[in-house]
């Protein structure tokens, strides 16, 4: 049975972008960063493909798990730390890496069981507020970290910028100069970049980049798009026609009648909706590929349905038809400023009940 929905991965796309990273990044190894699902592309699959990765990034517990399971060895690192002992005996029995970021999580440290030691990153908080230490805590822990037998030394030094996407944002410098100022006389490998960082800052590299969305083939700078560093989009979703019908003029369509016809339109019903996480707020007039051909949405999204202007395309729609929604040709960058939204949050969007598949695209 054809799915309605499904989500096609590109698994040698993910791979030949994951080269477009370290041709970038020449000088850092490359953790790769797949929580969320992947960015609802398939954790497993997508580490699966990217088995030249140096390390895998996930945020929590139950993701690294889910890696494990499914037989993967490489090093996992946990972006939002352990906080029990519980979690600490699964990182310790999985081996997974983890960030430290208050100091309770010290504390776990300190009065975790003896066993092989953990490698820990210690997480700075340079100003965006969110996660890390600051200032004398930061010395006080990293100081703390260094005398457990329990941690591999030297430990990690990481950051994480909050305006990277916005090259001449000046909180930028002042953040990468904290970084260097704190951990100046400290040993340990240090990584900063996420993709943006990675693409607007050069000297943020270092020693281990962080990128996630340049992998799946998307850009993270606005009003920018991933093709053109060299990316190829990892995920088409797409689905099929399953209603077609004629409307007459000022006839008007889908709820809340906000798109009337302008003229006898033929309209072709195709099965994706908010329920599969197309976004409720993608306006009508926004493109769709029906057969490969452009075509305009009319009228809301509904949760399992969305209507398409279909009364110009070259070749007439026909039930089963596929109808592309962002991919190759429409790319995700567009649909999501479309929606008002980053293209991170559509692909993380992606529901259960999409098929998410590795299989060529239907045509
Ligand atoms: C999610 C995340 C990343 C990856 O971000 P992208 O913008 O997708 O590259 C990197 N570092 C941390 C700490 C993250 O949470």
């Amino acid at each position: 049975m054809i799915p309605f929905v499904s989500a096609t991965i590109d698994t040698a796309a993910l791979r030949q972008n994951l080269r477009v990273v370290r041709a970038r990044a020449p000088g850092s190894r490359v953790m790769a960063v797949i929580k969320a699902n992947a960015y609802g592309h398939g954790l497993v699959m997508v580490a699966q493909a990217l088995n030249e990765a140096d390390a895998f990034a996930v945020a929590r517990v139950d993701e690294g798990l889910a890696l494990r399971s499914a037989g993967i060895t490489k090093p996992v690192v946990l972006l939002e730390g352990v906080f029990d002992g519980e979690q600490l005996a699964l990182a310790a029995a999985h081996r997974f890496g983890f960030v430290v970021h208050i100091e309770e999580q010290v504390r776990l440290l300190e009065q975790a069981p003896a066993g092989a030691p953990f490698d820990v990153w210690l997480k700075l908080d340079t100003g965006m507020n969110r996660l890390g230490l600051t200032g004398a805590q930061f010395a006080a822990a990293h100081a703390a970290l260094s005398l457990l037998p329990g941690v591999r030394q030297p430990v990690g030094l990481m950051s994480h910028l909050a305006s990277a996407d916005i090259r001449e944002d000046p909180e930028n410098m002042l953040q990468l100069q904290r970084f260097a100022q704190a951990t100046r006389d400290l040993p340990g490998a240090r990584s900063l970049a996420n993709s943006a960082a990675l693409l607007n800052f050069p000297a943020a590299q270092a020693d281990w980049v962080r990128p996630g969305l340049l992998l799946y083939g998307v850009s993270p700078l606005a009003g920018t798009q991933g093709a053109e560093v060299g990316l190829e989009p990892v995920m088409t979703l797409h689905s099929r026609i399953i209603g077609l019908k004629d409307v007459a003029r000022g006839e008007r369509v889908g709820y809340g009648g906000v798109w009337t016809a302008e003229r006898p339109t033929r309209l072709a019903i195709a099965a994706v909706g908010y329920g599969d996480g197309y976004p409720r707020n993608m306006p009508s007039g926004s493109p769709v590929l029906v057969n490969g051909a452009s075509a305009a949405i009319a009228g809301k999204v509904s949760m399992d349905m969305i209507g398409i202007d279909v009364t110009e395309l070259p070749q007439a729609a026909k039930l089963g038809d596929p109808v592309l929604l962002w991919g190759p040709g429409l790319p995700v960058e567009r649909m999501a400023a479309l929606a008002g939204t980053i293209p991170y949050e559509l692909l993380c969007g992606i529901s259960q009940r999409v098929a998410i598949n590795s299989r060529k695209i239907p045509s």
